[in-house]
């Protein structure tokens, strides 16, 4: 099916040459699909992969082993279009955020966090989010739609760029990437693990599988698909330890509750070929809400069968929400709980704090485009729990 989406695409742009095919976003297969509909040999597809996600080159006739005939055509049927840089700011302890213009006039955000000799890359999946997070600020701009796989892995194109990093022989400043910005992964489905099979791909950016990792909210149906196609880590932002509570911090719990999420979340991990890999389980605490040791007594008891490390995650207030930040002698409490629990179980320290890089932060450039998730929350009918989940691949994923 994907083959033929190529193949019309690229017909379609020979035959229309004011609409090019976007190369950036295109798996090996995709690629090769690409290249045997314009007549050429599927080998192409390494050579221009390399060019495109090693050397950081954009433009075909830099690409030096690639015949003037093919360039020539190329150029005719195709481009490689990375988003564009609208700001880039850089904090003082390092963090540095891109604000990227995306077709349709839109922004996101995508931040390097660099600790020692490592450096994380937080890439957004969509355009503002649909599933509404209580704690969370993407959540309060309402869904405007799905990032094309160019533009997901266009955001770690554009930080490689940007620290020098494509070129042979170049220190990696990129080691993990976390699906961790704007959106719901999972309602974005193919363009998502396409975007995470290219960051690890040998002729790409060879990040270990280890090293990216997929946070999800709870989308059950897509994440019992996720092991099909992928074998990245995989983090659930969990939130609460029981569904009282998380159907009014997550609400897509109501749809998914938490045992079926993590009965989902351990058939994945089990899956994978290598079987020592743990789930992260990001709880982000709120004042007064889900901070209470007796809410970490009830987390332990309900993970103590998973192999599980917890990412506590102190809430970062912002405008449109009246939750608290946790005090410092919750916080701690709560860990020491989880500690002497048997847990793994480390704190997120909050960085970027002098441009807005912190997570609950990434956003506030995107306009409100709840009028197109109400039109698409209409279109899913009178669910009360679907009508949370709104996007198109939504659409697709929990109505097959
Ligand atoms: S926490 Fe994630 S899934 Fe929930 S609203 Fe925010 S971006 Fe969407």
């Amino acid at each position: 099916m994907t083959e033929q989406v190529v193949n019309t695409e690229s017909q379609a742009a020979i035959s229309k040459t004011t609409e090019k095919v976007n190369l950036l976003g295109m798996s090996q297969a995709k690629l090769e699909a690409f290249f045997e509909s314009i007549g050429e040999k599927k080998f192409r597809a390494t050579q221009v992969l390399k060019w495109i996600h090693q050397m950081g080159v954009d433009n075909f006739d830099e690409m030096t082993n690639i015949s003037k005939a093919l360039r020539t055509k190329l150029h005719q049927v195709a481009e490689v279009r990375a988003p564009e840089v609208i700001q880039q700011l850089d904090s003082a302890d390092g963090t540095r955020k891109f604000l990227i213009r995306v077709s349709g006039g839109s922004a996101i955000e995508t931040v390097l966090i660099p600790d020692g000799d490592r450096g994380t890359l937080c890439v957004s999946s969509q355009v503002g989010c649909s599933l509404d997070c209580s704690f969370c600020s993407t959540g309060k701009q309402g869904f405007n739609r799905d990032l094309t796989a160019a533009e997901i892995i266009g955001q770690v194109w554009i930080a490689a760029k940007s620290y020098g990093q494509f070129g042979e022989k170049r220190p990696r400043i990129i080691t993990n990437v976390v699906m961790m910005g704007m959106g719901e992964p999972l309602l974005n489905f193919e363009n998502v693990v396409d975007s995470m099979n290219l960051m690890m791909h040998d002729n790409c950016y060879g990040i270990s599988k280890r090293r990216v990792t997929l946070s999800t909210s709870g989308v059950v149906p897509a994440l019992d698909e996720l092991g099909k196609h992928t074998d990245v880590c995989l983090a659930i932002s969990l939130h609460a330890p029981n569904d009282e509570l998380r159907n009014v911090l997550v609400p897509i719990n109501k749809k998914y509750p938490i045992a079926m999420l993590l009965d989902s979340a351990k058939r994945y991990i089990d899956g994978l070929p290598d079987n020592h890999r743990k789930i992260t389980i990001e709880y982000t605490l709120i004042r007064n809400l889900n901070d209470r040791p007796h809410h970490a007594y009830e987390l332990a008891e309900l993970l103590k069968d998973i192999p599980v490390k917890i990412n506590l995650i102190p809430f970062n207030p912002f405008d449109q929400s009246d939750y608290e930040r946790v005090s410092n002698n919750a916080l701690k409490n709560f860990q020491d709980i989880l500690i002497k629990a048997g847990f793994t179980t480390t704190i997120r320290t909050t960085r970027g704090d002098d441009i807005d890089a912190a997570c609950g932060q990434l956003a506030g450039s995107v306009n409100d485009k709840t009028r197109r998730a109400a039109r698409y929350k209409a279109k899913l009918g009178a669910e009360p729990a679907l009508a949370n989940v709104v996007s198109e691949e939504a659409v697709r994923i929990l109505n097959p």
